[in-house]
C-alpha cells in the first residue's frame, strides 16, 4: 500500500526513451510534412498574389483606357491644323504651346506635343523647359508611324529628350480629310510604381521582348528575364525604345507552382537568390505582361511555425500517451498487488477456517472423551457408592452383631443359669436372672428402635417451631440423666419465643442427642457443666451446646457425622446419634457443626432458619 501513497516521480526513467521516441517521431513527421505544408502556404500566397494582380491589371487597364482617346480629342482643335498649315506663324505657335501646356496639366500628362508629318515637333507643352520637345523629330518612334497610318499610336519607351519612361499615345491631325500632322500625349509611369511600392507585393511589367520597363523595384528597370535575341535588339535600337547598354539579363529560374502560379528564383548581383511566388497576366491591348511577386519567406516561415506546432503537438501527444501508458501500467501493477494481497488473505482465511474446523473437531472429540470420562467417573462413583454402602453395611453388621451378640450371649447364660436355678428350686435367683434377661431384651428393643428411627422417614411436618420450647422439653427429658451425672446446666431462657423452621419432636431429638453426647464426654470430668446459648443471626437462630469434656478426638474430627462412627466402648453407642441429627437439621435447611472450644471441651453449633410466629405455637407434631 505504501506504493499507492508514494508521490509519482518527477521524471520517471521510463519517460526518457518515450521522450526520445517522441522527438524522433515528430522529426520524421516534420520532414515528411514540411514540403506539403510549405506548398500549402505558397499556394495561399499565390491566391493573394492573384488578387493583387487583378487589382494591378485593373488599375493599369483603367489608366490606359482613360488616356487612349485623349490625343484624338486634342488633335481635333482647329488651331493645330492651322499651325501645320503655316508653321512659321510664331504667334500661333506660342499660343498653341501654352494651350498644350495647360492641356497637359489638365489631363495629368507629362507631355502633349504636335508634330508635322516629317516627325518634327512644332509645338509642345514643354516649350518653356530647357529640354523642350519643340524642334525635335520623333519620326523614329513607332507611335508616330502608327498615327500617320490613321490609327491610334501607342508605345512605351524611355524618353529620349526627358530620359523619363513613358507611355505614348498618338493620333493624326486631319485637315480636309488629309493627315497633316500627329498629336502625341506622354504619360509617365512613376505614379504607378509609387503606388505599387506602398503595397506588399513586387510588381513588374514586361513588354513582349521580355524587358521589364515598369517595376516597383527600380533596379530591375530595363532588365530582360531572358537574353535578348538579335532581332529584338535591332527593333529596340531602331525605335530608340530603351538604352541598349542598360538592357541586361536578370537571371531568373521559373518553376511552376500551381494553376497559374509559379516560383521565381531571381539571382541578385551578390550571387544570392531571391525567391518569389509569381502570378502573371497579359494586357493584350498594350502587349504587356504584368507579374506580381510575393516573397516566399513568410510562407516558409508560416510552414516552419506550423511544423514546429505539429512537432510540439506530436511531442505532447507521444508524451501524453507515454504518461497514460505509465499510469495504466502502474494501476495494473497496483491492481495486481491488491489481487495478490486479497488472494493471500483468502488463503489465510481458508487456512484459518481449516484450523478452526480441526480445532472444532478436536473439541468435539474432547467433549466425547469428556463424556466418556464422565460416564466412567459416574460408573466408578456408583461403584464407590456401592463399595461405601457395602462398607457401611459391614460396619453396621459389625456394630449390630456386637450390640446384639453381647446381650444375646448374656441372655443365653442368664437363661441357662435360670434353668439351673429352677432345677435346684432356687426361684429367687432364677427370677433375678429372668429379670436380667428382660432388661437385656429391653436393651435390644431399644437398639432396634434406634435403627428403625434411622431408616424411617419422619411423617412430621416442617414449620415454625419455638426453639426455646424445644430446649425446655429436651432438658426435662434429660432431667434424670443430668441428676445422675451431677452435671450443671448453664442456660438462660430467652425473654420471648424464638421461632425457627423445623419439627418440634425431631429438633428435640437433636438437642437431646447433643446433651447426651456432652454428658457422655464428661464422664471423667469433675464438676461437669453444659452451657446452652441461643444467639440470633441474620435471618437465623443458633443454638450452641458446649461441654468441658476432653473435646473431639482427632480421629473423630472428620468422620463423627458418619453413621456408625463411634469412639465409645462397645455397648456405649451405635454411632448413629450425630448422623441422624445431621440429617434432621439438613431437612430443616439448617446446619450442624462441631469444633473444640478454645478453653477446652467441645462446642456444637446448630443453626436454623428463623421463621414467622405460628398460631399453633409449640404444638407442632413430632
Ligand atoms: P455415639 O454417641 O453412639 O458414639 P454419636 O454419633 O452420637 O454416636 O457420636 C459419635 C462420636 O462423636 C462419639 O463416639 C464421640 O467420639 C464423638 N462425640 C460426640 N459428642 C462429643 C462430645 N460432646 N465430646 C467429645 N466427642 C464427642
Amino acid at each position: 500500500m505504501s506504493d499507492a501513497l508514494a508521490p509519482p516521480p518527477a521524471a520517471s526513467p521510463r519517460l526518457i526513451p518515450a521522450l526520445a521516441v517522441a522527438v524522433l517521431l515528430s522529426g520524421l513527421v516534420a520532414v515528411a510534412a514540411f514540403p506539403r505544408i510549405e506548398r500549402y502556404f505558397l499556394t495561399e500566397a499565390a491566391e493573394r498574389a492573384a488578387a493583387t494582380l487583378s487589382l494591378t491589371v485593373e488599375g493599369l487597364n483603367g489608366a490606359l483606357r482613360r488616356y487612349a482617346p485623349l490625343p484624338a480629342l486634342v488633335a481635333e482643335r482647329p488651331d493645330l491644323a492651322a499651325l501645320l498649315r503655316q508653321p512659321e506663324n510664331t504667334a500661333l505657335q506660342a499660343r498653341i504651346n501654352e494651350d498644350l501646356r495647360q492641356t497637359a496639366y489638365a489631363i495629368g500628362a507629362s507631355d502633349v506635343y504636335l508634330m508635322d508629318i516629317s516627325g518634327l515637333t512644332l509645338a509642345a507643352s514643354s516649350y518653356r523647359k530647357t529640354l523642350s520637345f519643340v524642334g525635335r523629330s520623333f519620326s523614329y518612334r513607332p507611335y508616330f508611324t502608327q498615327a500617320l497610318d490613321g490609327g491610334l499610336g501607342r508605345y512605351f519607351a524611355l524618353g529620349t529628350t526627358s530620359g523619363e519612361r513613358g507611355y505614348f499615345y498618338a493620333a493624326p491631325v486631319e485637315d480636309n480629310a488629309r493627315i497633316t500632322g500627329v498629336v502625341a500625349v506622354k504619360f509617365t509611369v512613376d505614379g504607378f510604381e509609387e503606388t505599387w511600392r506602398a503595397g506588399p507585393a513586387t510588381v513588374l511589367v514586361r513588354d513582349l521582348q521580355g524587358v521589364v520597363f515598369m517595376s516597383s523595384r527600380p533596379d530591375w528597370h530595363f532588365r530582360a528575364l531572358a537574353p535578348l535575341t538579335d532581332a529584338a535588339r535591332a527593333r529596340i535600337e531602331a525605335a530608340r525604345q530603351y538604352p541598349l547598354s542598360e538592357v541586361t539579363h536578370l537571371p531568373t529560374e521559373i518553376t511552376p507552382l500551381s494553376e497559374g502560379a509559379e516560383l521565381w528564383s531571381i539571382a541578385t548581383p551578390r550571387g544570392e537568390a531571391e525567391s518569389y511566388v509569381a502570378r502573371t497576366a497579359r494586357i493584350s491591348d498594350a502587349g504587356w505582361d504584368v507579374t506580381i511577386l510575393l516573397p516566399t519567406a513568410p510562407a516558409r516561415q508560416q510552414a516552419l511555425q506550423m511544423m514546429a506546432i505539429a512537432m510540439l503537438l506530436t511531442l505532447l501527444l507521444v508524451m501524453a500517451a507515454a504518461i497514460y501508458q505509465q499510469r495504466r501500467a502502474r494501476l495494473l501493477e497496483r491492481m495486481e498487488t491488491q489481487r495478490a494481497a486479497q488472494a493471500e488473505l483468502e488463503a489465510r482465511v481458508t487456512q484459518r477456517t481449516a484450523d478452526l474446523n480441526l480445532a472444532n473437531r478436536q473439541l468435539q472429540q474432547e467433549v466425547v472423551e469428556r463424556r466418556q470420562t464422565e460416564q466412567r467417573l459416574r460408573k466408578t462413583q456408583a461403584e464407590l457408592v456401592q463399595a461405601g454402602k457395602l462398607a457401611a453395611l459391614g460396619q453396621m453388621s459389625a456394630a449390630l452383631s456386637h450390640e446384639f451378640n453381647q446381650p444375646l450371649a448374656a441372655v443365653k447364660s442368664y437363661a441357662e443359669n435360670a434353668m439351673t436355678f429352677l432345677d435346684r428350686d432356687r426361684v429367687p435367683e432364677a427370677r433375678e436372672n429372668v429379670t436380667r434377661i428382660s432388661a437385656m431384651t429391653d436393651r435390644m428393643a431399644s437398639i432396634s428402635k434406634h435403627l428403625r428411627n434411622f431408616a424411617r422417614r419422619p411423617q412430621e411436618e416442617v414449620g415454625a417451631v419455638r426453639l426455646d420450647a424445644v430446649i425446655e422439653d429436651a432438658l426435662s427429658v434429660m432431667q434424670v440423666r443430668l441428676k445422675q451425672t451431677g452435671a450443671a446446666v448453664d442456660y438462660t431462657p430467652p425473654e420471648g419465643p424464638v421461632w425457627v423452621r423445623g419439627g418440634h419432636v425431631r429438633l428435640q431429638q437433636v438437642v437431646v442427642n447433643l446433651l447426651s453426647n456432652a454428658l457422655d464426654a464428661m464422664t471423667h470430668t469433675p464438676a461437669p457443666r453444659v452451657t446452652l446459648r441461643i444467639i440470633a443471626r441474620d435471618g437465623a437462630h443458633m443454638l450452641e451446646v458446649r461441654d468441658i469434656g476432653p473435646g473431639i478426638a482427632p480421629e473423630a474430627a472428620e468422620t463423627m457425622f458418619d453413621p456408625f462412627f463411634t469412639t465409645k466402648a462397645p455397648g456405649g453407642g451405635l454411632g448413629l446419634g450425630l448422623s441422624i441429627s445431621y440429617n434432621i437439621v439438613r431437612d430443616f435447611d439448617g446446619t450442624l457443626e462441631a469444633e473444640n472450644a478454645p478453653g477446652g471441651g467441645a462446642v456444637f453449633r446448630l443453626v436454623l432458619p428463623a421463621a414467622a410466629a405460628s398460631r399453633a405455637a409449640g404444638t407442632a407434631a413430632g
